[in-house]
């Protein structure tokens, strides 16, 4: 089943937009199989949820970065005091590790998977259902047309 990592909603037959499998996610299901609950879902997040969730993957990846950029200083201090003061203490050592572990630990709580852009879903139509006499020509809808039309777009500003 295509779900929304948002609202939890079946996607199948809206526009969406694929999670990327990182190594965070690789290792949930990882996880999920050992104990043999995984649900072997697709994760997708809809087009209505899609601002929110990048919103949020922005403000994830910023406590990522000071929370990388934090360990790597409690090791710097570890290693300058180690220099500075001449001796080697285990103790000091364990516990600056266990400091830098611990702050590169504490984002994953507000982890917020990344999603390919590139890779929109196009919304399906929803399932023939069986019409008698189609008679009054369906009015088009437009909201369909945004998503895929942004996306060439946003691929071609991404460059590093
Ligand atoms: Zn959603």
């Amino acid at each position: 089943m295509k779900v929304c990592v948002a609202c939890q909603a079946n996607v199948e037959n809206k526009a969406a937009v694929p999670i990327k499998e990182d190594r965070i996610i690789r290792t949930i299901r990882a996880i999920k199989k050992f104990f043999g609950v995984a649900q072997m879902n697709e994760l997708y997040v809809c087009e209505a949820d899609l601002p929110k969730h990048m919103e949020r993957r922005r403000s994830f990846e910023r406590t990522m970065l000071f929370a990388s950029i934090f360990a790597g200083l409690v090791i710097i201090l570890l290693l300058y005091s180690i220099i500075s003061s001449g001796r080697f203490d285990a103790w000091a050592m364990v516990s600056a590790f266990v400091v830098a572990l611990f702050v590169l630990a504490l984002p994953l709580f507000r982890y917020t998977p990344a999603v390919e852009l590139g890779m929109a879903q196009p919304p399906k139509p929803p399932p023939p259902v069986p019409m008698p006499e189609p008679e009054e020509p369906e009015e088009p809808e437009e909201r369909p047309e945004r998503l895929a039309k942004k996306k060439p777009r946003a691929k071609a500003k991404k460059k590093r």
